[in-house]
């Protein structure tokens, strides 16, 4: 079975163009304009293919492909369509087109076998369903709190958050899901791209039961394909972190008048814990586990004032837990010293924490047994991003296939993929499917 390489590129281009920022990158916030446009243009497809669409409170979309039937179980694949702002055309929008682009192949090959067609495959041969799955706010970009979709889906989130969540206007997501865009009331074709049901909590959980594999296709969003030269990515672990927010309090002072020999500047001794922070992970002899230093702000922020105090974040990630732990612990140790010694006040506060995540041992065995018959240049490998599988994957088999970023770029305007494997994602995630579907639970 083969994808329409032609009609999947078509449905990325023209995707690329819903956005707030023409141009430069593409901006497509959650619950605004281009979220309803897009919604639109992938529901118009789904629809005309026959496919059932269901959309639950948090505005999460299921999509069903029209011979699913109710006593069988459902292999899924998606991701999410927000973007970050002046972001790339591919980081979410590429797994969607993915699923979409294998939902419209299997309709298109159900309607042949339903009309006598059994050269390519019998509908007996399928075992299960299939769904495709958008989540909604995946990045995180209007409440700042990534997977939001998902983590409602699986209870992680729960009805009090609706009103706890808060975008940068203040409005929280309670808010936000009652003021939703509408669309054109007058045109009697145009669908309804957001549910205006109540939030229940019993509704919005998933029945995990009735799911049996869980897959999301996606962009690297790093460079090791691409400076390899390989085409598939087979998802093992997800990189879990550790957080820590550091306070360093000195003694502000005018810039002109304090001699150089007695100065307590909390800058200063900010910017040696930065560089201690990367000298120890950078001993790391396996050269994976990585720290970041990424929110920094200096008080007063003044150019002829010293630094009185700095606060920043330390991020640790790895898929080793004890390792995260292990180097977080020694950063914290050179940071009380360095402070110490440059008798500047240190308080350091545990800020966030996830677990690395291993991904179904299994599904990846058989997804790289699919590769090498399909003679596929794929490696195993880790991811240093949470994705919305991420929260699935506690409940059912789960797996995720990455497609290289050039030069490992992505949340840019220049994020890229070639067409090449975008094409060759996109079948291995229909080949994949397929060999899903057609193995009983
Ligand atoms: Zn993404």
């Amino acid at each position: 079975m083969k994808i329409n390489k032609e009609r999947l590129l078509e449905m990325l281009h023209d995707l690329k163009e819903f956005t707030d920022t023409p141009g430069n990158g593409v901006t497509r916030f959650s619950f605004g304009v281009q979220d309803a446009t897009a919604r639109e243009y992938i529901l118009e497809r789904a629809v005309e293919a026959g496919c059932s669409v269901d959309i639950d409170a948090l505005q999460n979309i299921r999509i069903g492909l029209k011979t699913n039937s109710p006593d069988k179980d459902i292999v899924m694949a998606g991701s999410h369509i927000d973007t970050v702002r002046h972001g790339g055309w591919l980081d979410g929008i590429y797994g969607v087109c993915g699923a979409l682009e294998v939902m419209l192949t299997l309709a298109e090959y159900a309607d042949a076998a339903l009309a006598g067609d059994k050269s390519v495959f019998s509908l007996d041969d399928l075992k299960a369903n299939y769904e495709m799955v958008i989540f909604s706010e995946e990045e995180g970009s209007n409440f700042g709190s990534t997977m939001t979709g998902s983590k409602f889906v699986t209870g992680f989130y729960k009805e009090e958050d609706l009103g706890k969540l808060r975008d940068d206007k203040g409005k929280t997501l309670r808010q936000r899901l009652i003021e939703l865009p509408v669309t054109d009331e007058e045109d009697e074709d145009s669908l309804d791209v957001y549910s205006m049901d109540y939030f229940d909590s019993g509704e919005i959980l998933w029945d995990f039961n009735e799911i049996k594999t869980m897959l999301e296709l996606h962009i690297e969003q790093g460079p090791v394909l691409d400076s390899e030269g390989l085409s598939i990515g087979i998802v093992d672990a997800i990189y879990g972190m550790r957080v820590i927010e550091v306070t360093l309090t000195g003694v502000g002072n005018h810039a002109g008048a304090t001699p150089m020999g007695i100065r307590y500047d909390a800058l200063c001794t900010a910017a040696e814990c930065v560089l201690a922070a990367e000298e120890i992970v950078k001993s790391d002899e396996d050269e994976r586990i990585v720290a970041t230093i990424g929110k920094l702000s200096v008080f007063p922020d003044c150019s002829n004032v010293i630094p009185q105090e700095v606060k920043f974040t330390v991020e640790v990630r790895d898929k080793d837990e004890a390792k995260i732990n292990e180097y977080m612990d020694s950063i914290i140790e050179r940071i009380y010293n360095i402070a110490s010694a440059r008798r500047v006040g240190c308080v350091i506060n545990e800020h966030s924490k996830s677990s690395p995540l291993y991904l179904t041992k299994s599904l990846r065995n058989d997804m790289e047994k699919l590769a090498k018959d399909k003679g596929l240049a794929y490696k195993v490998m880790d991811s240093g991003a949470v994705h919305d599988a991420c929260m699935i994957a506690n409940f059912v088999d789960t797996g995720m296939i990455f497609v290289p970023s050039i030069d490992g770029r992505s949340h840019v305007p220049e994020e890229n993929t070639n067409e090449k494997d975008l094409i060759t994602g996109v079948q291995f995630l229909l080949d994949v499917v397929l060999n899903e579907m057609k193995t009983e639970v």
